[in-house]
């Protein structure tokens, strides 16, 4: 299959951990037949010192036309006092925009070679943890109006919250068919015994699960769902929730993994180009010195190959040689502990090379 990757590499640790991905993208075409392209865009930092502007139209187009794209990571302390407009940030959320992804994907997937880092109870852990939250990205509360008015000589704050059918329909499609990719477990979380807003979403939900009679579709309030999260997260395998809620629970969800530099997300909109990034920022506190735990942005390749690419068998393949290296002990900085073998950002990138 031939595809054509836009790649932003951004600020910081960001060209470090894309370069990693890159040859590991390389070395998957090479074993399963496949011709990877790449077409540079400069977002961020980088595109504020070449063009005065975060994310140009030009960049933004190459993007458009590619089949996915790759990101490291964008911003640093150089551009702090950059206008608000010109930020490296905006970058980002004009990309998402312009890219239409309404739909932000973030696995919770505990390495049982790094139990220790979870704050969670080992028996807790020991039940394993891995599981994807898919949270709509470009509406709800967020994009609601927002005022603040005064009545009866006291100030009152409204924010909107707003879906219609439609935007509940494609997010809950997604859902449905992350759902079938995994353990065709679908988790619908609202607070339907209260907002109108959820109580449509799982009306919406339950009519969508007649189309997937392969994925066995549950209810799940969210107050309840933050407390299941950490009382036992091997009973999930997909979570599909709103703007806000999504925000909160997959902040959360990471949490218990216990590692920033392992976790890779996608966002994704009506067509398969995707959005794939590690959860992490630029990391400029360690940028240049090539200790960067590059795997999050490895894994974020891999999830491309999944979500966008239908590449299972590769993606299953990037996963497992990170695996393999975990289980010799080879530990990035941010991953380390006493008894294992402390590597920088190029060697864990040649090391899961070695294990492809
Ligand atoms: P950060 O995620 O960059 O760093 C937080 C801490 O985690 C730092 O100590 C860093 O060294 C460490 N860390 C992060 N990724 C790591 C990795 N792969 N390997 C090893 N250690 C890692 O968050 P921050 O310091 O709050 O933000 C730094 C810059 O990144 C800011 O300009 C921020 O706006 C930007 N940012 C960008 C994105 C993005 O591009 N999507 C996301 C978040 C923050």
């Amino acid at each position: 299959m031939k595809k054509n990757i836009a790649v932003i590499r951004g600020d910081g640790i960001g060209p470090e951990i894309v370069n990693q991905a890159l040859l590991v993208l390389d070395k998957i075409a090479d074993k399963f037949g496949h011709e990877f392209t790449y077409t540079d865009v400069d977002m961020g930092g980088c595109a504020i010192d070449k063009f005065g502007d975060p994310l140009p139209q030009s960049e933004l187009d190459k993007c458009t036309a590619s089949d996915s794209v790759l990101l490291g990571a964008v911003g640093g302390p150089k551009w702090n006092d950059v206008p608000g407009p010109m930020r490296p940030e905006k970058g980002l959320l004009r990309l998402r925009a312009g890219m239409g992804v309404y739909s932000n994907n973030r696995p919770a997937k505990i390495w049982p070679q790094l139990a220790d880092a979870s704050p969670l109870k080992p028996e807790i852990v020991e039940k394993g943890i891995d599981f994807i939250i898919v949270r709509e990205l470009i509406g709800g509360i967020y994009f609601g109006k927002h005022e603040t008015i005064e009545k009866d000589g006291q100030k009152v704050a409204i924010d909107e919250l707003t879906y219609s059918e439609e935007e509940i329909r494609r997010i809950g499609r997604i859902g449905f068919e992350t759902a079938q990719k995994r353990g065709k477990r679908l988790c619908s979380v609202e607070k339907s015994n209260v907002l109108d807003s959820s109580r449509l979403w799982k009306k919406v939900m339950h009519e969508l699960a007649a189309e997937y009679p392969d994925v066995q579709l549950s209810d799940m309030l969210v107050d309840n769902c933050a407390m299941q999260i950490v009382k036992d997260p091997s009973q999930f395998d997909v979570v599909v929730t709103e703007n806000m809620f999504g925000d909160i629970l997959s902040d959360e969800a990471s949490m218990i993994t216990g590692s920033i530099g392992m976790i890779p997300s996608s966002s994704l909109g009506a067509t398969s180009c995707g959005l794939y990034e590690p959860i992490h920022g630029s990391a400029p506190d360690i940028a240049g010195r090539d200790i960067a735990n590059p795997i999050g942005t490895i894994l974020s390749a891999a999830m491309m190959l999944r979500f966008s690419f239908n590449m299972a068998a590769e993606a299953d393949c990037i996963e497992n040689a990170v695996s393999r290296v975990l289980d010799a002990g080879y530990r990035t900085g941010d991953i380390f502990s006493p008894g294992c073998k402390k590597v920088g950002c190029t060697e864990m990138g040649k090391l899961i090379l070695e294990q492809l």
